[in-house]
Formats: structure tokens, C-alpha cells, sequence
């Protein structure tokens, strides 16, 4: 299989995985023991903490390790508005953000809180200016993701975290950056993030594994209670394997960051330049500003036929983000597009292990699923 769905997840690393075997079979110890084989556990925590923090950019005391991208969303959704809960209760966040941000937003709803979403423009953008004018006295939490999963968007956190300042707002503000890890320049000071969300299994790490950054001085909240472990924040015996993989992909690709950026920008540009001239009517809905992610669309061909035939064909790529399994996409929804765009949607993404060969073969795939599948709304098997 040719494989273009790198925003869905990415295959393990062979040096992760070797990491956390090597976790599992002889550095095996309960970081909570206090025999030699759980200090060196403890002590291999704090090294691939430092690792993570030192890809990220941040002090290590800054990193708590979570159990994917989806708790570290939830966390922060929770702490933010426990810490304003004496300030007000509202939150601004995007219509375009992920689930695990959404979803958290729309329970608090529920429970009084008023949320403002943001709609982004045709290209899937945010601007910071409807930040400005959606801000509140009693608002305490402004979520908005750094790089968008369905469209490759970059949103303007920065210039967010600028006119909080400027406008002497209390909110706190977090960024899901589970895409952006590795993929855009940043960190979380330059940003200006009180809170930040990662994802192991998006950079070569193992699914279930993720960090929540939570800037120094911020009075957290435990996510979990019981053995105390994470600084009391988050208790659960560490997953040390999880935890060893994750810090040797950020590691790696923290090393290669530049580099890659680079080819991901060039091989995305070579992408849809050839696809614009090779498969007709296709049409690039998001470039993506990201260089690992962007959006075309087979207007008249639904997305999901289409999916299912290239995969038939031996590619795997995607109509949206992979949690959708199916159900349309509320971020292509919330990009007002035409119906016939919508519905033809799919999503490439790309790893440094992609190649130009690869990118070849799947615009004659692509072509030849526009002959195969004429008529519109047609099924295919
Ligand atoms: N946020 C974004 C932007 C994502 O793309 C994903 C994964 O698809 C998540 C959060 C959730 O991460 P995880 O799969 O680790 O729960």
C-alpha cells in the first residue's frame, strides 16, 4: 500500500519501537518502586521528558504525559475553566477545531456555559480579528488548534495570544498542536500558550500516548487522582513504553525538523501541481498551509467511493479526519462550500517517507477514478 493518511497516524518509528520493547522487556520497572529497577524507570521518565520538552521547546516540568492528544484536549478544556470559574463562563474556540476539543465544549454548554464557535473562511482560516470581536469580560478559555487536520490551515494563535494581552483578558488560551508537533516552527512560549496538546502517534510514536504542556505557574488541576503520580496532576502508572517511544520520535524528528519541513513543502507543491494537471476536474480546496496536509476535491464524485477505489487500488488516503469514519466532515461543512465540493472531499497527507514516484502513481489512480466512476453518486462495488 502507498500510504498518504499521515494525518490519520503514522507507522511507528523502528527506533521508538525499539525504545519501548526495550522498556517492556528489561527496563520493565514501576517508576513508583523503590528498588533499583523502578529508579531507573523514574529516571528514564524524566529523560524522555526532557526529550519531549527539549523537541517542543519548553522546561520539562512544563510536559505531563497523557494517554493521547484526546485526554490532553479534554484536560485543558477542564482545567481552563476550572481555573475561571470565579472570571466568567465563556469559551471561544473554532467550528473547525477536532472533536476532543468540541466535544468538551458542548457537554460545558450543558452545564451554562456559553460557547462562541468560530466559522473560518473558504480556505479553512481563522482570522485572529474574530477572536477580537467574539471577546468577553467573562471570557475564560479561547481554544483554536495550530494546524487544522482535515485542511492543513495554520491558525493565528500567536496574534491571538498578542491581542489577549493587548486586551488584558484573563482567559487562558490553549492550542490543540497534535498537527503541528515537528510540522510548523514553533513553541509554546512564542506562542504565547498557557496550554498545549500532543499526540505520540502522529510523529512515529504509538497511538494511545500524548502531552499536555501546561505553562509554568499555572495552578493546575489534577486530571486524575490516586497514586500521584505526573506531580499529583495525573495519576496512573506511567506508560513507560508508550512514553520511551514517543520521546525517541520527537528526538528524531525534532533532529531532522528543518529538513523535513522542507520536503514535505516541496513534495506537497510537486503533489498539487500534478494533480491539478493530471486529474481532471479536480479541484485544490485547501493547499494547506502546513506542509504535511492538504484538501482536493472530486466535485460530482463522492468521497467515500472514491476513498474505497484507490484503497482498492492500493492507496490509502482520506475523506476527512479519520474519526469521522463516514459521517461528513463538519470542518469541510463549516467552509461553505458548495455541496458538490463537500461531497468530493479527500485529504492527503504526507511523511518525509513519501516520494515523488509515489505522489506519480496516485495521480494516475486518481485519473483513472475519475473515468471509472463517471457518473456522480454512482457506487462502486
Ligand atoms: N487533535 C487533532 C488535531 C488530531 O488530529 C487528533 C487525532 O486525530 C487528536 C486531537 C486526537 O489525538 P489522539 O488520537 O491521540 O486522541
Amino acid at each position: 500500500m502507498i500510504y498518504f493518511d499521515h494525518a490519520a497516524t503514522t507507522p511507528v518509528l523502528p527506533q521508538a519501537a525499539d525504545a519501548a520493547f526495550r522498556v517492556m522487556t528489561r527496563d520493565f520497572g514501576n517508576p513508583s518502586s523503590l528498588h533499583a529497577l523502578g529508579r531507573e524507570a523514574a529516571r528514564e521518565v524524566e529523560e524522555h521528558r526532557a526529550a519531549v520538552a527539549g523537541a517542543l521547546g519548553c522546561r520539562p516540568d512544563e510536559v505531563y504525559f497523557t494517554s493521547c492528544g484526546t485526554e490532553g484536549d479534554n484536560w485543558a478544556v477542564r482545567l481552563a475553566v476550572y481555573l475561571g470559574r470565579h472570571k466568567g463562563k465563556h469559551i471561544i474556540t473554532t467550528a473547525v477545531e477536532h472533536a476532543a476539543v468540541l466535544e468538551p465544549c458542548r457537554w460545558l454548554e450543558q452545564q451554562g456555559y456559553s460557547v462562541t464557535y468560530l466559522t473560518p473562511d473558504h480556505t479553512g482560516r481563522v482570522p485572529a480579528e474574530a477572536v477580537e470581536a467574539a471577546l468577553r469580560e467573562d471570557t475564560v478559555l479561547v481554544s483554536m488548534m495550530l494546524v487544522n487536520n482535515e485542511t492543513g490551515a495554520v491558525q493565528p494563535v500567536g496574534e491571538v495570544s498578542k491581542l489577549l494581552k493587548r486586551r488584558k483578558s484573563a482567559a487562558l488560551l490553549h492550542t490543540d498542536a497534535v498537527q503541528g508537533f515537528l510540522k510548523v516552527p514553533f513553541t509554546p512560549d512564542a506562542l504565547g500558550a498557557d496550554l498545549l496538546t500532543l499526540s505520540a502517534h502522529k510523529i512515529g510514536g504509538m497511538k494511545g500516548s500524548g502531552a499536555l504542556y501546561i505553562r509554568n505557574g499555572l495552578r493546575a488541576e489534577p486530571l486524575l487522582r490516586g497514586g500521584g503520580q505526573e506531580k499529583g496532576l495525573r495519576s496512573g502508572t506511567e506508560a513507560t513504553p508508550q512514553i520511551a517511544a514517543f520521546a525517541a520520535a520527537a528526538e528524531i524528528g525534532a533532529a531532522a525538523r528543518e529538513k523535513n519541513i522542507a520536503y514535505l513543502n516541496d513534495l506537497k507543491a510537486y503533489a498539487l501541481e500534478s494533480l491539478q494537471a493530471g486529474v481532471p476536474g479536480l479541484a485544490v480546496v485547501s493547499p494547506g498551509d502546513a506542509p504535511h496536509i492538504c484538501a482536493v476535491s472530486l466535485p460530482g464524485r463522492p468521497s467515500q467511493v472514491v476513498v474505497r477505489y484507490l484503497s482498492d487500488k492500493g492507496f490509502c488516503l482520506s475523506s476527512g479526519s479519520a474519526c469521522h469514519r463516514g459521517k461528513a466532515s463538519h470542518v469541510y461543512g463549516a467552509m461553505n462550500l458548495s455541496k458538490t465540493v463537500r461531497d468530493g472531499m479527500l485529504r492527503i497527507s504526507f511523511a518525509p517517507s513519501n516520494t515523488r514516484e509515489e505522489v506519480d502513481a496516485l495521480v494516475r489512480a486518481m485519473a483513472a477514478a475519475t473515468q471509472d466512476l463517471v457518473s456522480a453518486g454512482r457506487s462502486y462495488r
